[in-house]
């Protein structure tokens, strides 16, 4: 990596601005015996009438422990969208920069960059479903703040080759964000491993997938100090509400228990595979490093809409790149996998 400078990526009225001083932030260790009359809160005590903690220490203490991060490169979000909204806030100039997507992936980074006001500029994947390494390298210039890279990736559910993301995290001058949603369902290493080596690489993963968790909106960001302070600053003070750092302690207080259900959910994403190619109208089931299977059918729209009938809704992924007649099947229980091989099999 030549020269990366942050100070370069940083919009200009971020680099300047100052951040808002909640109450919490100039006094934050409330659990004591004080008076707290600083925050103009409800002084009954009802569980939830306190602000809560806007670092969330005790949270990230957990996830330090578990992955052998630094808390200084935790940000923790509102689910990882809001993490993935804070990159493009921070870096990206409305209507002058740009962003890389790698489709077909994951809809919200297209989503974002149109709330955002920035180009996005899309270069498919090829059609082994990995990034076109001479494309992006002729599609981007130094306006390009950042390339998006969902690996494994939605809805393809494969894993990108090892030596193309090092490549990129080598030659791109922007920042290079892994969203590892569904790392847990891979037995291949975390990037996380090598943000050490990286200064510009940011890795998201979330709560809502591998660990259950999807109704309490858990992200997490993983990237050097230097980002981390930068996307600190911007972030709604009080992001990540006291229900939900109550929930997640708990939770990760029982890791065994997730193992537990990420051992099932691959066991059954690996019969349910067999079972999808025994099925005359399936053509081709994608091998999957995720909680899901791409599957192509003979017309993904009219199998769509019987197995809606049915009462099984999947994902129709038909009008995505590279995804011509494709379903998405996210795994579920043994029964739900069953009902829907029994449903498939009547078609
Ligand atoms: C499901 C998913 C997420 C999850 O986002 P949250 O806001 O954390 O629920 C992120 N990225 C990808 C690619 C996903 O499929």
């Amino acid at each position: 990596m030549k020269d990366f400078n942050i100070k370069r990526l940083i919009r200009d009225n971020i680099k300047t601005m100052k951040p808002y001083a909640s109450a919490r932030t100039d006094y934050n260790d409330v659990s004591e015996n004080m008076v707290c009359l600083d925050a103009n809160e409800n002084p009954f005590e009802n569980g939830i009438n306190r602000y809560p903690d806007p670092q969330q220490l005790k949270v990230k203490a957990e996830i330090s422990k578990l992955k052998g991060i630094s808390v200084h490169q935790l940000l923790l979000g509102n689910g990882s969208d809001e993490v993935l909204d804070l990159i493009f806030r921070a870096f990206c100039e409305p209507k002058k920069d740009n962003i890389i997507t790698l489709p077909p992936t994951y809809g919200m980074y297209d989503v974002l960059a149109k709330l955002n006001h920035i180009e996005n500029r899309r270069l498919p994947l090829t059609n082994q479903f990995q990034p076109n390494l001479e494309l992006i390298s002729r599609s981007k210039d130094y306006r390009s703040k950042a390339i998006f890279i969902c690996s494994p990736n939605n809805p393809t559910g494969n894993q990108f080759s090892k030596g193309k993301i090092e490549k990129l995290l080598r030659e791109f001058e922007g920042l290079v964000v892994i969203d590892e949603a569904y790392i847990d369902f891979s037995n291949k290493e975390s990037w996380i491993k090598r943000l050490d080596e990286f200064p510009n690489l940011i890795v998201t993963q979330t709560l809502s997938k591998a660990y259950g968790m999807a109704g309490v909106r858990l992200g997490i960001c993983y990237a050097s100090e230097a980002i981390i302070t930068i996307l600190n600053k911007i972030k709604p003070p009080y992001n990540v509400n006291t229900l939900t750092q109550q929930k997640v302690l708990e939770k990760l207080s029982e890791p065994d228990r997730i193992s537990e259900d990420i051992t099932e959910i691959l066991k059954q994403r690996d019969g349910l595979k067999l079972e999808l190619e025994t099925i005359p109208f399936i053509e081709k089931v994608y091998p999957s490093d995720a909680n899901f299977l791409l599957v192509k059918v003979d017309d993904a729209t009219k199998r769509y809409q019987e197995l809606l009938k049915k009462g099984i809704v999947v994902r129709n992924r038909t009008n995505q790149l590279l995804c011509n007649n494709c379903l998405r099947f996210t795994i579920g229980t043994e029964s739900e996998n069953k009902k829907l091989i029994t449903v498939l099999k009547l078609l």
